[in-house]
């Protein structure tokens, strides 16, 4: 281990707030060739999508306006600026946000992903049974034969709370017989929710990892039964990457230039590591070097960045450093890192950031008094990474950024929320409310 690592290490099990640059990352050019997954994977993962929109449109009424295409809007985010205390008043550019937090039906980033898994399997066991030679469209997977077909299967799934509702519901729409294990994290109302479409939640008292174990031995032991390995998932992974096609389109109609010298710098919420890997592989493959990319994680959970900067990856936990893992941001609350992401993510991810609880709950505030949203605390915590990228003249010079930060396009991927009840967010929003008066009242 070198010098600098042992220094990152006692920082990280200080639960210091830092940004970490990545020493790895190289021209996208010299690294194309060498990823394990590549632009046709993702363009056929959004073909899939698109075919299966049709029965979307049909099941989820609330997504009959985009023909069952689930996609957020970004919208300008440079009034958050604004705020009491806002970690962003200094920040030069112009400040955009990206809003899976009101992705229909799942609420969450978790939507693109884990919807294509689930359809991914459908369609693969409709094809196996010959049932998909007779249809004309995918309306069809609403009918009897298809559902008679998906009621004899099971799909089985750990989750902090937002994949299993993004399985849960998608699974249990389609006929299946659905499990969750849910983490110790894992919101109440979540659970609740998920019961009331008739999926079967099965509660940890431990963290991610292990219920991710306990889902994965339950799925080994049955029949017919299909367990989404958050840990290992490139479907799940390729679902996410279908964003970054979205997203082209979405900078071309707001007449956005995206090139080296008005770089994207994408900020991601990262958890185990599968939504903002498979994001931050797709917009390599459409910007190159002209985007760059930014994980945030809790400094209580900063598995991700553990396991980078040790090169270490699926085979350490934040737990080896002493760290609890404890989290208000239960979307990030990961102790140990995907199997596959860091690896593929070496050579292109610009670094890492990590942000404390409390700064969560003020920045809820900030975008609820600013933009009337109500984000959930694992959403809001890209908006402390672009004050952090600006002040490190280090991480600017490695990553090409030095001069260019004047006409960069910050992007905060604002990861859920739309489907917290209202108390919920209330509480969360008066604990921060209370952090930005009790600040201000020392300075
Ligand atoms: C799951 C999740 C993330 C991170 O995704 P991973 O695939 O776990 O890295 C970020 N934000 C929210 C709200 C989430 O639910």
């Amino acid at each position: 281990m070198s010098v600098s690592q042992d220094v990152l290490k006692k920082q990280l099990a200080a639960a210091e707030p830092l940004l970490w640059c990545n020493p790895d990352k190289r021209p996208f050019a010299t690294v194309r060739e060498r990823l394990p997954l590549t632009r046709a994977d993702i363009d056929a993962a959004s073909a899939r999508l698109q075919r299966f929109a049709p029965f979307l449109a049909q099941v989820f009424p609330q997504t009959a306006a985009t023909q069952g295409i689930i996609e957020s809007e970004m919208i300008p985010a440079d009034a958050l600026r604004e705020a009491q205390g806002s970690s962003l008043a200094d920040v030069t550019g112009a400040l955009w946000l990206k809003l899976d937090s009101h992705l229909p039906v799942a609420g969450s980033i978790k939507a693109r992903g884990g919807f294509h898994e689930v359809l991914e399997h459908a369609e693969k066991l409709a094809e196996a049974e010959g049932l998909l030679a007779e249809i004309e469209d995918y309306r069809a997977f609403a009918s009897e034969p298809f559902r008679q077909l998906f009621s004899r299967q099971q799909i089985i799934v750990s989750s902090t709370g937002n994949l299993g509702m993004s399985i849960g519901i998608m699974s249990a729409k389609l006929g299946f017989n659905v499990c969750v294990h849910m983490s110790a994290d894992a919101k109440a109302w979540k659970k609740e929710r998920l019961r009331a479409a008739g999926v079967e939640v099965i509660e940890h008292q431990s963290d991610y990892s292990a219920a991710v174990i306990e889902g994965r031995e339950q799925a080994r032991l049955a029949d017919n039964c299909h367990f989404v390995d958050d840990e290992d998932s490139t479907s799940l992974f390729l679902g996410y990457a279908v964003a970054a096609l979205r997203l082209e389109k979405q900078l071309v109609e707001k007449e956005i230039t995206v090139d080296e010298s008005h770089p994207l710098i994408v900020y991601l919420p990262c958890g185990v590591g599968g939504a903002p890997g498979g994001i931050t592989f797709g917009l390599k493959q459409v910007f190159g070097d002209a985007v760059h990319c930014i994980f945030v994680e809790p400094t209580h959970a900063p598995c991700m960045l553990l396991g980078m900067a040790t090169g270490l990856h699926h085979d350490i936990c934040v737990q080896d450093i002493g760290l609890d893992n404890l989290t208000c941001a239960d979307g990030l609350a990961v102790g140990r890192p995907s199997a596959f992401v860091g690896k593929v993510m070496a050579p292109l991810l610009d670094g890492s950031c990590t942000v404390a609880d409390e700064d969560l709950h003020r920045a809820q505030v900030w975008v609820k008094d600013q933009l009337n949203l109500a984000l959930e605390p694992s959403a809001v915590s890209s908006l402390f990474a672009p004050a952090r990228v600006q002040a490190d003249a280090n991480f600017l010079a490695a990553n090409g950024l030095v001069d260019k930060l004047d006409n960069a396009i910050h992007l905060l991927w604002a990861t859920g929320g739309s489907l917290v009840p209202a108390a919920e967010f209330e509480r969360d929003y008066q604990r921060g409310q209370a952090l930005i008066n009790s600040v201000s009242a020392t300075i």
